[in-house]
């Protein structure tokens, strides 16, 4: 009699649970391509700081992580008191959602958008209206079509995570000029690092000059510190305040906020790892073309790659030829993108043995 215990609010039971990238075998050699992670690891300073603060971890840490929050502020021109940070900015996503969503609420993401955004609109009990996306890229003008007067906040990841596409500046802009004043647009910079666009701008102009946009970013890619669960958000004040309120008074470690500013401080480390990614990400895309595959354009640490539908070469059959050989890579059924495979960035040498191991599959 299920009538007699405790229910969730309603949109809970609704939700598909996040299902995160696989691992693989623990102790036989693999390369985990399915989570975006950095091959390249964290900055050895940001590591010799993390362990360093295992003599202290007696103590709670700055509940206003006020070093960490000066640090991402001197790298960036902004104010520190218009930083929030996070367990990871999925923790910052869940709380906008929590701040400004409730029941009869709307929020607008995009088709392919990241599967965090309805968890995180449906566990307040409001409904997640989707847009449908042109060539895998988000679509302003759909986006803007699916305003009603129940919309209250607009989540877009930039570049989008899986696709790995991105909105230029203008249409970033466009889309805000078209909300409402009352309408929150969360824009999710966690690959920004990556980008190599004239027209990609990730947020910090918007966030500036407008009351209704809030910008995350993370530490979890490019900084290589994804296990440490450590993001940030730059919001307007209000929208900060709102923030402060709510957050657990602790939400982040002290070691993840002292890795955090060690990491900020070695910019260089960061220059290392989008030099990686520069000479993998095209390389790999044409390898991928030259096998035959279809690649959607990416300017993340990730590519989407399609496969053919036939049992004997589709995306299952990739996936777990690529696992029989130690390369853990994304299945994308959740996003509806069932033909396709999610593969990251990795090492050299994980690239390489991926290429090889897809033209053994496809031959
Ligand atoms: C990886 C990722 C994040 C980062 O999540 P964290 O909680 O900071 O680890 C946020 N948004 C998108 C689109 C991502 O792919």
């Amino acid at each position: 009699m299920t009538s007699h215990r405790p229910q969730p609010r309603p949109g809970i039971l609704d939700i598909s649970p996040y299902v995160p990238g696989k691992s693989g075998a623990k102790g036989a050699k693999i390369h985990k391509l399915s989570s975006n992670e950095s091959p390249l690891g964290a900055s050895p300073a940001a590591l010799a700081t993390y362990r360093a603060a295992a003599g202290e971890l007696a103590l709670y840490p700055d509940g206003s992580a006020t070093a960490l929050r000066e640090a991402i502020a001197g790298r960036y021109g902004l104010r520190p008191e218009t930083i929030v940070c996070g367990a990871g900015s999925d923790e910052l996503l869940q709380l906008l959602a929590h701040a400004y969503l409730g029941p009869g609420d709307e929020a607008i993401y995009s088709q392919y958008g990241f599967l965090v955004y309805p968890i995180a609109i449906m566990a307040n009990g409001a409904a997640a209206v989707v847009a449908p996306e042109t060539d895998e890229t988000a679509d302003v003008d759909a986006m803007l079509a699916r305003l009603t007067p129940r919309t209250r906040m607009v989540f877009l990841a930039n570049p989008n995570n899986p696709t790995g596409t991105y909105l230029p500046f203008s249409e970033v802009k466009r889309l805000h000029a078209g909300l409402p004043s009352h309408v929150l647009l969360v824009l999710d910079a966690a690959y920004a690092e990556y980008v190599r666009r004239n027209d990609y701008e990730a947020g910090v102009e918007l966030v500036s000059t407008f009351d209704n946009v809030v910008m995350t970013r993370t530490f979890s890619k490019i900084y290589g510190l994804a296990a440490l669960r450590l993001g940030w958000a730059y919001c307007p004040s209000h929208v900060a305040d709102v923030l402060n309120r709510i957050r657990g008074p602790f939400n982040v470690s002290m070691p993840a906020q002292a890795a955090g500013v060690a990491a900020i401080a070695d910019q260089g480390f960061v220059e290392v790892a989008v030099a990686h990614n520069e000479r993998w990400l095209p390389w790999l895309a044409h390898e991928l073309a030259a096998l035959g595959l279809k690649v959607t354009p990416s300017v993340g640490n990730f590519i989407l790659v399609h496969f053919p539908l036939e049992a004997r070469r589709n995306a299952a059959a990739a996936d777990a030829y690529l696992q029989s050989h130690g390369l853990v890579v994304r299945r994308m059924e959740a996003y509806g993108l069932a033909p396709a495979l999610r593969i990251s960035i990795g090492s050299e040498e994980a690239n390489r043995d991926l290429i090889a191991a897809l033209k053994d599959f496809l031959r």
